[in-house]
């Protein structure tokens, strides 16, 4: 990981993971990533864009370092979010249990809260390691429109009982913003504004990220 992102990261801190494919960015991540900060008293929000998605291997996905670049820009403005490129630099799909078992080490005294809409919090049961995942990190489940959570946690509490402890439940404003809305918006000549942050409209702009089909 790089070293700017380690020496920012106090002992003992409390930090929030929000992994993602982040094609692009926009609004609901943001929220999401907020929201868990406050609620949860995280010291810093670490954004980690995925490299070659395990699950998404076969539709457009753009350049990592334009992803990168697209989360760096939208969150420079606050202190408490960081951008890291650990899964982007590694070889080889980004599984979420091995990038927690390298911020594990990399951060043994401090405490993990992995961030994911209510969405990929479902896919957690199908998740390689699930359980390993949630021995190393606490889980934060961001309410996501059009993915009600229902029955799904006390599925997987019967599953792993000592998960109730580990696996908690937030509400944020409903945003029902997606980065494949946003694609496909792109592609129709729809407008994305208000959607994810201007600075970000712009790059994409700039730089013809989503014209292609
Ligand atoms: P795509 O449509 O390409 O899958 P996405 O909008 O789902 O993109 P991802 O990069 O897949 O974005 O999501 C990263 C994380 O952010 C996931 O845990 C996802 O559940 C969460 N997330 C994305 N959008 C929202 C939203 N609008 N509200 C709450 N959580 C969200
Ligand atoms: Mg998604």
């Amino acid at each position: 990981m790089e070293r700017s992102v380690r020496e920012s990261i106090a002992g003992g801190c409390r930090i929030g993971i929000m992994g993602g494919t982040f094609n692009p960015i926009h609004y609901g991540h943001l929220v999401a990533a907020e929201t868990a900060r406050v609620e949860f008293a995280l010291d810093k929000v670490l954004f980690i864009p995925t490299g070659i998605p395990p699950h998404k291997v076969d539709y457009q996905i753009a350049d990592s370092d334009l992803r990168f670049a697209m989360v760096e820009i939208s969150i420079r403005d606050n202190e408490n979010f960081i951008a890291s490129r650990i899964e982007i630099d590694r070889e080889g799909p980004s599984y979420t249990y091995d990038t927690l078992k390298a911020l594990h080490r990399l951060f043994p005294e401090q405490e993990l809260f992995f961030i994911t809409g209510s969405d990929a919090l479902r896919d957690i049961l199908n998740w390689r390691e699930a359980e390993g995942i949630i021995g190393i990190s606490k889980i934060i489940g961001a309410s996501r429109p059009g993915y009600e959570i229902g029955d799904f946690l006390g599925e997987l509490f019967d599953r792993y009982p000592y998960a109730q402890d580990r696996i908690f439940e937030m509400e944020i404003p409903a945003l029902a913003i997606s980065s494949t809305d946003i694609r496909k918006r792109i592609w129709n000549n729809k407008s994305i504004r208000y959607l994810l942050p201007e600075e970000v409209r712009r790059f994409i702009i700039e730089n013809n990220i989503y014209i292609s089909k």
